[in-house]
């Protein structure tokens, strides 16, 4: 059967494999001296809170400036990083440094870092955090930790373990890409989640798909009714957020709110202008 697909079709599909695999190694042999080199940086991305138009706090997002490759996006890297195990160096990286530059420059305000399914379960997690927070200063309750469904599917007793422990040091716990995974919803209730985010690709459907119309309401009424915050994420137009606004929505993230900024462009504690001028904009939406 290969032999009838053609020589030229094989060699292909494998060179590609190999392409491929040459790309992985190379970036996890970079990754291994990227934190050393100062290659990573933190850009936050603001949250608004709905109700009164104010910074309700930021995301951090790690960006990877590669010698030769330039801006490598986490897209890019994280799986890499996740796959070799170097997320947990990189991990504890965002987590210091996401902490200090909150406490410094941001008057303390929130900050959700992301945290993938590999660092998570590591041993040393929860004392890596509670070090973040201590090393800082920050309080812990200014601290929410994102993580995705496929951090809590694969071992339920373990991943509420470590949940509650994050919970006694008082970090929140938000769950990420809301609606994208395939876990039942059992798990909403039994895991202690403070806030939820409903993935982009619904808010992107909003004004065209009644379908996800649909779905944004009724994971906005779930989360209500197991009394979490609700933070819509990809927010790119005035429309999308005037629906959020009237259906409730809690907290709103997007380049319409503000797009992802390095720690040095933000001015300290005083939100990007992008977000007076939205807070107004949904200030107005209100009345109508
Ligand atoms: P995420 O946690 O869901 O983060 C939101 C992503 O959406 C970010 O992409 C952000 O730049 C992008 N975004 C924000 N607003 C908009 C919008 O209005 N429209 C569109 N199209 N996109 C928007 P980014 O920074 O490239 O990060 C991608 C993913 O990489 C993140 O998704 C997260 O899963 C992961 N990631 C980023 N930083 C870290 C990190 O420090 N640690 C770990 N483990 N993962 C990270
Ligand atoms: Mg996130
Ligand atoms: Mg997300
Ligand atoms: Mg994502």
């Amino acid at each position: 059967k290969a032999k009838s697909m053609g020589r030229g079709a094989y060699c292909t599909f494998e060179e590609g494999m190999d392409a491929a695999m040459k790309v992985r190694r190379e970036l996890e042999a970079d990754l291994a001296v990227a934190i050393e080199r100062d290659e990573f940086e933190l850009y936050f991305q603001p949250r608004m809170a709905v109700a009164d138009g104010s910074l309700a706090g930021y995301e951090a997002l790690i960006r990877w400036h590669h010698p030769t490759r330039g801006l490598v996006s986490p897209t890019d890297f994280i799986p890499v990083a996740e796959h070799s195990g170097q997320i947990v160096q990189i991990g504890k990286w965002v987590l210091i440094n996401a902490c200090r530059i909150t406490k410094q420059d941001f008057g303390e305000r929130h900050v959700s870092v992301n945290v993938s399914p590999l660092q998570f379960r590591d041993k040393a997690f929860v004392d890596t955090v509670e070090e973040a927070l201590k090393g800082s200063g920050l309080d812990a309750e200014k601290l929410e930790i994102e993580i995705t469904e496929n951090v809590v599917i694969d071992d339920d007793a373990r991943a509420l373990t470590i949940l509650k422990a994050l919970k006694r040091l008082g970090v929140r716990i938000a769950l990420d890409d809301f609606g994208t995974g395939y876990s039942a919803l059992g798990y909403l209730s039994r895991f202690p989640f403070d806030a939820i985010k409903i993935d982009r690709s619904f808010i992107a459907g909003l004004q065209t798909s009644d379908n996800a119309m649909a779905i944004v309401q009724t994971i906005l009424k779930l989360g209500r009714a197991l009394g979490m915050r609700l933070v819509a994420e990809g927010v790119e137009t005035s429309s999308q957020l005037r629906l959020l606004v009237a259906e409730g929505c809690d907290e709103v993230q997007g380049y319409l709110i503000g797009k992802p900024t390095p720690r040095k462009i933000v001015p300290t504690g005083a939100p990007p202008i992008a977000l007076k001028t939205v807070a107004a904009a949904s200030a107005g939406t209100k009345e109508i």
